[in-house]
């Protein structure tokens, strides 16, 4: 392999070429032989040549893989706050729980009265999150937030199908929503429609209204909004759309904000999924498994996807059919490993603090505003909530960007923050600290950010320029990574 490791120090170097020249013949595995002349049950697809995969002894496969886990940054290693995607410590206790043999060796097919410790958990999460909400009605089982977008246009879909108002098939976002909220609209066979932030960075009341028709089935909106900023105005906007017709889809996605203070329900949002992997603990590097359940009114209640749990006497019940439901979305009644996390998490706090993870959260991204606010340009002044923005403006005069600044603090050993999100704001640099991180935490992230703005003035923009220095990778043609990875062993 022609790959560079002009990063790796000696040792290293040694062992990740091991993995890569290791011969198979030394494969640590021996299956018995076969005499038999075995029938093809593959249909010609059984491999006719040896795959050439390296063999290594376990202890160099054991080295190999956790040298790769090391490569990585995690938040076991390191501050991560990635605005938007709520980054949080995921307490060991969850995963204990969730990986209680009686609970991680069921398998979804077994019959409900056999499972009913399970389902009660998973029937009490339900209740939970529907009082967090203020939304009573809950469904657990779609396996991500956009998955749960999915179901909740569906669901509204098929709440004005019901009611005979089949021209609204039009949803209005906003232009600072995250890139799944159209898509899922798109997947839902609805036509989307972009709505243009105020200068402010929130909805633009007079631009909602001239939106607004008796084709308009949604509008789908994330509050607090993805530049951290509240939707102020949200009762009115429920107001509006309620009185045109349509309903409101609210984005979850930042529930950390809101948690035990405040509930989507009660602003007038119809319909909201939650990201438990986000607000109530999972870890989601790596891109899953996550969880998307979605939380409806009375008015959405008939339409929640099946199966749903539903309590009779004693027992709980798994209900496969509804009439008007708009049917099954996943194949089972959830990710039952995610959805426990996410009871525990909930349990840890109870009713009564549960309020404190929004405080916190809200309380460390306005700290991280205050100290950087004079160094760093913040394009929507004013407090944040769980995540606070900035933007290159200040440094871009130097030359540097925010790609610069994002790197640099690799090398300074954190995780950089979501660079050039949300869209509407010209290098925008989103930063979400969670509740979990220590005041001494944060401040060692603030002062390596100061330290990269007085580079920046002091014309010393050559280290920034070529950042990060650190890691075994560094600057990653990330378009090509993402739309062509390179997934299989090589072969010769
Ligand atoms: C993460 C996120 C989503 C999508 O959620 P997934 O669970 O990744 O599918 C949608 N909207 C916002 C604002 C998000 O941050």
């Amino acid at each position: 392999m022609t790959d560079d490791y002009s990063g790796v120090s000696g040792m290293q170097h040694e062992e990740a070429l091991l993995f890569e020249h290791a011969h198979e013949a030394a494969t640590p595995i021996s299956l018995p032989g076969i005499d038999a002349e075995l029938p093809d049950a593959l249909n010609g697809f059984r491999r006719s040549r040896q795959a050439g995969i390296p063999g290594l002894s376990e202890p160099e496969s054991v080295r190999h893989f956790v040298r790769l886990s090391q490569w990585n940054h995690s938040i076991e290693t390191g501050f991560y706050p990635l605005g938007s995607c709520t980054m949080k410590y995921n307490p060991r206790v969850n995963e204990q729980l969730a990986r209680l043999p009686g609970l991680a060796q069921l398998h979804p097919d077994q019959p409900e009265e056999s499972v009913q410790g399970v389902l009660e958990l998973l029937y009490e999460l339900q209740q939970w999150l529907g009082e967090i909400t203020g939304l009573a009605h809950v469904t657990l089982t779609p396996a991500a937030g956009a998955h749960g977008e999915l179901a909740g246009i569906m669901m509204i879909r098929a709440y004005h199908d019901a009611r005979g108002d089949r021209r609204r098939r039009t949803v209005l976002v906003p232009d600072s929503a995250h890139g799944t909220n159209p898509a899922s609209a798109a997947l839902a066979g609805m036509q989307t429609i972009e709505i243009k932030s105020a200068a402010n960075g929130r909805i633009d009341l007079d631009e909602l209204r001239s939106r607004l028709n008796d084709e308009v089935a949604a509008l789908m909106l994330t509050n607090p909004n993805t530049t951290g900023m509240f939707e102020s105005d949200i009762a009115e906007i429920c107001r509006l759309v309620h009185e045109a017709g349509g309903l409101v889809y609210g984005d979850g996605a930042n529930l950390n904000a809101l948690v035990g203070v405040a509930r989507p329900g009660d602003m007038g949002i119809d319909c909201l999924h939650i990201n438990v992997h986000k607000t109530f603990s999972t870890p989601h590097g790596g891109g899953g498994p996550g969880t998307g359940p979605v939380a409806v009114n009375d008015t959405l209640a008939p339409f929640l996807p099946v199966p749903k749990l539903v309590r009779e006497n004693n027992t709980i019940r798994i209900v496969h059919r509804d009439e008007r439901s708009i049917g099954s979305i996943f194949g089972s009644i959830g990710q039952t490993g995610v959805l426990l996390r996410a009871t525990a998490y909930i349990a840890a706090f109870g009713r009564d603090a549960l309020h404190r993870i929004a405080e916190d959260a809200v309380l460390n991204a306005n700290y991280i505003l205050a100290r950087l606010k004079d160094a760093y340009h913040v394009p929507f002044p004013g407090l944040c909530k769980h995540e606070c923005l900035l933007t290159d403006e200040k440094q871009e005069r130097h030359g540097v960007k925010t790609l610069d600044i994002a790197k640099r603090l690799i090398d300074l050993g954190f995780h950089p923050m979501t660079v050039y999100f949300p869209l509407i704001v010209h290098g925008a640099m989103l930063i979400e600290p969670t509740e979990s991180e220590s005041r001494e935490t944060i401040d060692r992230f603030c002062d390596a950010m100061l330290e990269i703005a007085r580079q920046c003035e002091a014309g010393d923009t050559e280290a920034l320029h070529q950042a990060p220095l650190m890691p075994i990778r560094r600057r990653l043609d990330e378009t090509l990574a993402a739309r062509k990875p390179v997934l299989v062993w090589p072969e010769d």
